[in-house]
């Protein structure tokens, strides 16, 4: 059994891949709904200015939007770097482009199975002007 100190209050508890004690996970989670509420209406708060005034580690508030689960605005000046090329991106781990790409690598292997889809769609359409696979 992993047992650990929470970051938090310094109780001991089973690890289960967080830092943080059940309690403690809990009062983050309603931390969580504060904070977006926050956010929403303080759309150009900065992370240090949400962070005080929610009383929040800035790590927590990270955390968050690297899982999406947070999103700040562009008027906040806030970002986070993308995970694969550094740039800045507001949520998320990576910058639409890196995701792409990933998604691309990702779904290779259909591409070709795509284009033979294609080529029937057409030969079909000609002949009896009916589609396949447009279900
Ligand atoms: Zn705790
Ligand atoms: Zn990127």
């Amino acid at each position: 059994m992993d047992v650990r100190n929470c970051k938090k209050c310094g109780k001991i508890f089973n690890y289960t891949g967080d830092s943080l004690c059940p309690a403690c996970t809990k009062e983050m989670e309603e931390k969580f709904f504060e904070v977006r509420e926050y956010i929403y209406k303080n759309p150009s708060a900065g992370m240090a200015v949400v962070a005080e005034d929610n009383d929040v580690p800035i790590q927590q508030i990270k955390k968050w939007v690297r899982q999406e689960r947070l999103t700040f605005t562009r008027e906040s000046g806030i970002s986070i770097d993308c995970e694969s090329c550094g740039k800045p991106i507001l949520t998320g781990r990576y910058c639409k482009e890196c995701k792409n790409k990933l998604k691309n690598n990702f779904s290779g292997m259909y591409s070709e199975h795509a284009a033979q889809k294609n080529d029937v769609k057409k030969i079909d359409s000609k002949g009896k002007m009916r589609f396949l696979g447009d279900n």
